[in-house]
């Protein structure tokens, strides 16, 4: 069971698996149809490039000066002092491979960031239209998390470092106490 949003310019789209929609009650299918649409109409994608684009730029310059310093330090061992060399391009690929496993967490943030932005904006998006809006946020995730057979209860540890959705369990918790319709309120994106 998913969905997801993609697409540029014309070929943009909401995406809701067949298993999906057949699978669990409409209510909780418009809730993740609600996600989907507040990556689209909070911009995620072009953000995400914008932000893919900005960081590969400063971490490509960074392996660029890494891979010149591993080169520099053990190139006669290695027998390779060029960077432009067969050996220079693996020792660029393994600086690259260093830098991507220790910015993992700062890219999974940043893709969390925009997860829990989604599931605001899809809970606020089925408000007036399901009866309660938390009921159905919380057991949509409890359907998703049974159907991934997700943990429970990961560690925090591995949530920081590997994880670009919050954890199921973060986020039913989330909805069940995201109420801001109680006093007369209204939501972050929606004003009604
Ligand atoms: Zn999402």
């Amino acid at each position: 069971m998913n969905a997801y949003v993609s697409g540029i310019g014309s070929t943009k789209r909401i995406v809701v698996w067949d298993t999906t929609a057949g699978r669990i009650p409409d209510d909780q299918v418009q809730f993740i149809f609600g996600h989907e649409s507040g990556h689209y109409v909070l911009h995620h994608i072009p953000q995400e490039f914008a932000g893919s684009a900005v960081g590969l730029f400063f971490l490509y310059w960074a392996c660029a000066g890494f891979a010149a310093w591993l080169l520099a330090r053990f190139g006669a061992r290695w027998g390779a002092a060029e960077p432009a060399s067969r050996t220079g391009l693996v020792v660029l690929l393994f600086a690259i491979s260093v830098a991507g496993f220790l910015l993992q967490p700062a890219s999974a943030a940043f893709s969390r960031h925009f997860e829990h932005q989604a599931d605001v904006y899809g809970q606020e998006a089925i408000h007036g239209i399901v009866a309660d809006p938390q009921k159905t946020a919380v057991a949509a995730f409890n359907s998703l998390g049974e159907a991934w057979l997700e943990d429970p209860a990961p560690s925090s540890f591995i949530e920081f470092w590997l994880y670009d959705h919050p954890s199921v369990q973060s986020r039913a918790n989330f909805a069940l106490h995201y109420n801001p319709w109680a006093n007369g309120g209204h939501g972050r994106f929606f004003k009604n």
